[in-house]
């Protein structure tokens, strides 16, 4: 290797090295067809420690039928294995689509005058949050645009303040996850001391010329700035950081190999990787015609992306949103998401009243229009216990505490117990009668495989108290 390639560099092109990610590619087209290989790799893959990117490349490259059966069923085990059949919620929330980059493929930049413009106050916030509580979310994702003036770090902050303090009725939004501009060590202090739980940032591609073309204004357009967000996120003391890309921009096998690297060059530098990996694909929005970039993946190869993202690290949630479609969500689900969106709204102020047509504020259209009771529901009814659980972080389960509980298998213990007791919570408090039923159903079904029966005589007992009233019971 006569080039620079060092996962545990802190410069974006040594740890997002081009010419290592070309040697992958190469190396994974020239395997794809090697069955000794691609048998090994899946032997290692079985232990569950995960895999290197190069391996996980040409999974993804192998087109043998039954080779291609092997490692999604192997997905399907590692998923079972770690997150069982618990999906955990989330709600987007849009503070402000002010924006003074340029990306060409979001109808927020910088030119595009045609979009409403919107920032919410402090109080259209609480009027947001209480509409996000009645539907029962309890876990967030703030998004805004980048724009120093228009949302400076302070009105974040602010924002945060603000959404942590609404209790309406039983409601409580307990988890806050951030996904805005990449900034400094000190601003990611300031949003690790106001309690966030993971600072999400996309970076859409990892090829660089490609990623300089597709920004190409404003102070997005730094790609060693952007890549290195991460680095600076948990040099600020943030250790649950959650990374991504939009498929659709540039090539899917590159996309991949840079996500991987990505994740190896955290762990080798601060022990820990992503706590999430999520995977959108380019959607239609105002302005944008996602068939003006000709990199669009099939739901086929999406398939394959995420069973193999999650036989390479199978302790990193997966996250999809209402960009997918039921149908894609359901295929998915199956194969390693351990996270979803539902009841979505992607304009700014959209949940505490629906956006007239004019005004269009949204960041793309959204696939899954169902509101969260009909998602809840329709999990139950594919077997899958819908989990508001925000537990970890607010036990200090963060970080490398979190990942060697994950490594051992002990987070198990919690996630289950907690899933329940907290569907149980929305049962009680916003469920329709038929959604319900088939919860009380459910929940009576899975006490029993609480591995541990003082865990279940607590939840059994917690139970009750759920139904006198009590909320916030947590492992
Ligand atoms: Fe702004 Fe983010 Fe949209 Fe780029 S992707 S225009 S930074 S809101
Ligand atoms: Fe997530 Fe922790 Fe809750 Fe499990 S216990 S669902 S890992 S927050």
């Amino acid at each position: 290797m006569s080039y620079n390639y060092n996962p545990s560099s802190k410069k974006a092109e040594e740890f997002i090295n081009h010419e290592e990610i070309l040697e992958t590619l190469s190396y994974a087209e020239k395997n794809k067809n090697n069955v000794e290989l691609i048998d090994r790799i899946l032997a290692k893959a079985r232990l569950r420690k995960g895999l290197s990117h190069r391996e996980a490349a040409v999974l993804l490259d192998c087109e043998i039928p039954e080779k291609v059966e092997e490692i999604f069923e192997l997905a399907r085990q590692i998923k079972q294995d770690f997150y069982g059949n618990r999906i955990v919620m989330f709600a987007p929330l849009y503070l402000s689509n002010y924006c003074v980059n340029g990306c060409v493929y979001c109808p927020y930049h910088m030119k595009n005058k045609h979009i409403a413009r919107k920032k919410l106050t402090q109080e259209e916030i609480r009027q947001e949050v209480i509409a996000l509580q009645d539907m029962g979310h309890k876990r967030l994702a703030l998004e805004t645009g980048e724009d120093p003036v228009n949302s400076p770090i302070e009105y974040v902050l602010d924002s945060i303040r603000t959404i942590y303090s609404i209790k309406h009725k039983n409601g409580a939004i307990r988890r806050v996850n951030v996904n805005i501009a990449a900034t400094t060590v000190e601003n990611y202090r300031k949003l690790k001391e106001a309690g966030i739980g993971t600072y999400i940032l996309f970076q859409e591609t990892y090829h660089k010329e490609s990623y300089e073309r597709l920004h190409p204004t404003g102070p997005k357009h730094n790609y060693c700035y952007h890549t290195e967000a991460m680095d600076r996120a948990m040099e600020g003391g943030i250790d649950d950081v959650g990374i991504g890309v939009l498929f659709g921009l540039e090539l899917y096998r590159y996309e991949f190999a840079g996500l991987l690297m990505h994740a190896e060059h955290l762990e080798a530098v601060f022990g820990v990787g992503p706590h999430t990996i999520s995977v959108p694909r380019i959607r239609r929005a105002d302005d944008i015609d996602p068939s003006t970039f000709d990199n669009g993946i099939s739901d086929d190869i999406f398939e394959k992306i995420v069973a193999c993202i999650r036989v390479a690290v199978p302790y990193t949630g997966m996250i999809i949103s209402t960009r997918e479609s039921k149908a894609c969500r359901e295929r998915v689900l199956r194969l390693g998401v351990s996270q979803i969106s539902g009841g979505s709204r992607t304009s700014v102020g959209g949940y505490a009243e629906e956006e007239p047509e004019e005004e269009n504020s949204a960041q793309f259209d959204v696939s899954d229009n169902r509101t969260l009771d009909q998602v809840v529901r329709w999990l139950m009814e594919l077997g899958y216990i819908p989990s508001f659980c925000t537990a970890c972080y607010r036990e200090g389960r963060t970080g490398d505490r979190f990942m060697s509980l994950c490594k051992s298998g002990q987070i198990q213990n919690c996630c289950h117990p907690n899933a329940l007791m907290t569907l149980k919570e929305y049962l009680e408090d916003y469920a329709a009668p038929g959604t319900k039923e088939i919860g009380e159903k459910l929940i009576q079904a899975e006490i029993g495989s609480i591995p541990k029966e003082k865990v279940q005589e607590i939840v059994r007992k917690n139970l009750v108290e759920i139904e006198k009233g009590q909320r916030d019971f947590r492992f």
